[in-house]
């Protein structure tokens, strides 16, 4: 099995409820928020629970390349204000520690808002800045930066955003992206047909690089190419279908990094993976 899938799995209960939830959807890759993705602050990992979520990983066959946990929605690494900036900075830095201490091996997070403050640039040069403080308190993990719709003032929406930001990061080694299909749409790339995949991964690869391609999030959008709005839905049943995500599943570029999705019926989930994995079947 050279394709890891997944999807964005509950931490309700403890982190280490996730690796049975995602083994129960027929899963060789989940996501997960190690705290709460909407409070600022959390209390430290139960030494406790740290040990049954590798317990649990290591009976369920989960690796950390299998593995992607999402930081919280608050932190905004590119923010104008010095105050929200630095209160980012820590919890990002907190974040990177969380995964550090549950043996993980990468944190995906979106890359940061200008909020209309400050220049698109200063607001990559920040964000950038930040993935370096980052990596100075906390060795070892990977910063994945996902793309964004393009919504509001979000910056990463366009590849040139991200090799900007990736160009200004010491340790190359250490920083990576996370396509979302959905966000990659909406914010203008075309992805409704093999070819138009094609066009798509060659502008990546030559804007960014496939070697930093370090995950995938599968999602189809309620929204219209282009439209800039962060809407997903189901796989086939937006406006992107599923060629796209038979594409993926039948190119090895995107083999042995997670894809996950953050559909909006997880009940399907496990349909969703199915008919994932049948495409690398045949
Ligand atoms: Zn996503
Ligand atoms: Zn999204």
């Amino acid at each position: 099995m050279n394709k890891f899938i997944g999807a964005h799995v509950s931490a309700a209960g403890g982190v280490d409820k996730a690796p049975q939830r995602a083994a129960d959807i027929g899963a060789n890759a989940f996501a997960l928020f190690t705290k709460n993705q909407r409070q600022w602050a959390a209390k430290a990992l139960d030494p406790v629970i740290v040990e049954n979520f590798k317990k649990e990983c290591a009976r369920l066959g989960f690796l950390p390349e299998q593995i992607l946990p999402h930081d919280s929605y608050l932190i905004n690494l590119g923010a104008p204000e010095l105050e929200k900036l630095e209160k980012s900075r820590a919890a990002f830095i907190d974040e990177m520690e969380r995964c550090r201490t549950l043996g993980l091996s990468q944190i995906n997070f979106h890359p940061g808002s200008h909020l209309k403050k400050i220049s698109e640039q200063e607001c990559l040069e920040r964000i950038a800045d930040s993935i370096n403080i980052a990596h100075r308190a906390v060795p070892d993990i990977v910063a994945v930066i996902e793309n964004t719709a393009g919504q509001g003032s979000n910056l990463g929406w366009k590849f040139e955003h991200l090799s900007y930001i990736i160009d200004k990061v010491e340790d190359k080694s250490r920083v990576g992206v996370c396509l979302d299909t959905c966000h990659t749409f909406t914010a203008g790339y075309d992805l409704r047909t093999k070819e138009a995949c094609e066009a798509t991964f060659l502008e990546f690869s030559k804007v960014v690089g496939m070697h930093y391609l370090k995950a995938m999030h599968l999602n189809d959008s309620k929204v219209v190419l282009g439209g800039k709005v962060d809407r997903h839905h189901s796989l086939g049943r937006g406006e992107i279908g599923w060629e796209c995500f038979e594409y993926i599943m039948r190119d090895p570029r995107f083999d042995a990094i997670p894809l996950i999705l953050e559909t909006i019926e997880p009940d399907i989930w496990k349909d969703e993976i199915q008919a994932l994995r049948h495409f690398t079947q045949n």
